[in-house]
């Protein structure tokens, strides 16, 4: 099942649901307040699962990408 997050117009509290992909609008409440005044916001869970086994990425990078910044590994800064 999907994970839903939303964000409460009443109260502005900010939760995550799972629940079914048949399941309507008006039907989840706050888990705070109770309202039913929700906002849905796009979820980015489900694309930015990383290491997952048999990934392509599962194994550490030996090198760090870009080479931007001396973070990475090189200067030991930090
Ligand atoms: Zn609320």
């Amino acid at each position: 099942m999907p994970i839903y997050e939303y964000s409460c117009n009443t109260c502005g509290n900010v939760f995550s649901k799972l629940q079914s992909i048949r399941t309507g609008p008006g039907e989840t409440e706050c888990t705070k307040c109770k309202s039913l005044d929700l906002r849905k916001i796009p979820s980015s869970f489900a694309s930015t699962v990383a290491g997952a086994p048999g990934s392509e990425f599962a194994a550490p990078a030996t090198q760090p990408s870009g080479g931007g910044g001396c973070c990475g590994g090189g200067c030991g800064c930090g």
